[in-house]
């Protein structure tokens, strides 16, 4: 979500007349774009800005913006502690930035926008055959961990029409997948649900790929898995954040499910989609957890056999309820347990990118390998990474069938078919 918003606020730039530097030490305009999911993204901005205050004694003119949720939660108390700052905008309101860029020190769009849905704000994106669509913005499902519904406010979903023209133009520039974006996709609403728009953007021309983060588990109807059999171009893939295998836990992050419930969906999803990778997000040291309710999260993922997880440590966010839990656990028995669930995912995720040795997948190029020129990257429609060395004329955007030669544990081989 933040990559895109930042493609936007360059595309913003862009119109405003300015154009990108190769170093933020000759640039007129510097935008940190934040991200406060965790503290540790937090940190690292206050890191950075500490950086752009000295290029600023060097270069006099020089603008500083913040962006983002760290904008938008600590608004004004970032001009009193960073006074080189001219300007802060939270993420529902980018399009003043050029506003902002014409006036002297300011916080400009911290309040709600209940027009954030409307706006079509030009984004530049990174040339390749992929790109994100903001379908709908901001959460209303309050975890209690989370600070989204804060910082990114109530949820509004986009009109069904502009969304598809905006796909209808990537489709005319070259993009052949496309990734809707939002907290919570399933629970778009419109003159469309979302299986309804997520069927139509899959039916365009041009588009081969279509994909969507984020679900949630609550919301995932058969409506939707049905679409996802029906349309050719919807991805067997879905990214289904769990956050914990202990029910007691799941109701202390106020998620609306049980274990129980989360299984159900996984069941109905792989029955009618039999090869259908599922991802997911794990939040290890959630207070309270006890050593049990740890255990049912390692059995969770031994039952569920996930194709790859986030796992990241329960981290304090300002405002939101979980704050105030009593019996917030030491970050060392945070850091043992998430060692312990990431050891656990690698295991499962080899053994499963080892059974697709040997099988057909269908995959997108996407461009040079990072091993180097003459090897090619790309991805399954399951959304795996695979390799294909010694193949430098195939070119981007290719839809190959490929045999699996090797399976790793974060990537694939394999050679086309011809
Ligand atoms: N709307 C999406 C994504 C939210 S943020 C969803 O509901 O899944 C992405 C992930 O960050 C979450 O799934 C969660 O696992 C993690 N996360 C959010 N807040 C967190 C916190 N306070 N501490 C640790 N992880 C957190
Ligand atoms: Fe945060 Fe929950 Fe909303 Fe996801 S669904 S953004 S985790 S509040």
């Amino acid at each position: 979500m933040n990559v895109h918003d930042s493609e936007k606020i360059s595309g913003l730039l862009d119109r405003e007349g300015l154009v990108a530097a190769d170093n933020p030490r000759d640039a007129d305009v510097i935008i940190l774009n934040t991200c406060s999911i965790r503290a540790k993204a937090e940190e690292k901005f206050f890191s950075m800005l500490g950086r752009m205050a000295s290029i600023k004694k060097r270069r006099r003119g020089l603008k500083i913006g913040v962006t983002g949720c760290v904008a938008q939660q600590d608004g004004e108390a970032i001009l009193k502690r960073a006074p080189y700052v001219d300007f802060v905008i939270g993420p529902q309101n980018i399009h003043l930035i050029g506003r902002a860029l014409k006036t002297e020190s300011v916080t400009l769009g911290l309040d709600d926008n209940p027009f954030v849905a409307t706006l079509n704000l030009p984004a530049k994106r990174a040339p390749g055959v992929k790109a994100w669509v903001n379908i709908m913005y901001g959460c209303n499902n309050f975890c209690s961990y989370c600070v989204v519904p804060y910082t990114r406010g109530p949820e509004r979903s986009r009109p069904a029409e502009d969304v598809l023209a905006e796909v209808r133009q990537l489709a005319g520039e070259g993009v052949r997948e496309v990734t809707l974006l939002g907290q919570n996709v399933n629970s778009y609403l419109t003159s469309h649900s979302f299986p309804q728009l997520l069927a139509e953007v899959a039916g365009l021309d041009g588009i081969t790929r279509v994909r969507f983060v984020t679900s949630h588990p609550k919301d995932l109807s058969d409506d939707l898995i049905h679409v996802m059999r029906d349309s050719e171009a919807v991805c067997e893939h879905l990214h289904l954040p769990l956050q914990s295998g202990s029910t007691r836990i799941l109701q202390l992050m106020n998620r609306r499910y049980s274990y129980k419930q989360y299984f159900e969906r996984v069941r109905r999803l792989r029955e009618i989609l039999p090869d259908i990778s599922i991802t997911s997000d794990i939040i290890a040291g959630f207070p309270q957890e006890s050593n049990d309710d740890h255990r049912a999260t390692l059995e969770a993922l031994s039952e569920i056999c996930f194709d790859g997880i986030f796992a990241f440590k329960y981290s304090l966010r300002p405002r939101t309820k979980a704050a105030e839990l009593p019996g917030h656990l030491p970050e060392s028995l945070q850091a043992e347990r998430l060692a312990e669930i990431l050891q656990l995912q690698d295991r499962i995720t080899e053994t499963k990118n080892h059974s697709l040795e040997g099988s057909l997948q269908e995959v997108l190029v996407e461009g040079e390998a990072e091993r180097g020129p003459s090897h090619l990257t790309g991805r399954t429609r399951t959304n795996k990474v695979v390799n294909l060395l010694n193949h430098p004329s195939i070119h981007t955007g290719t839809v190959l069938t490929v045999r699996i030669t090797r399976g790793y544990r974060h990537s694939l081989e394999g050679e086309p078919v011809s």
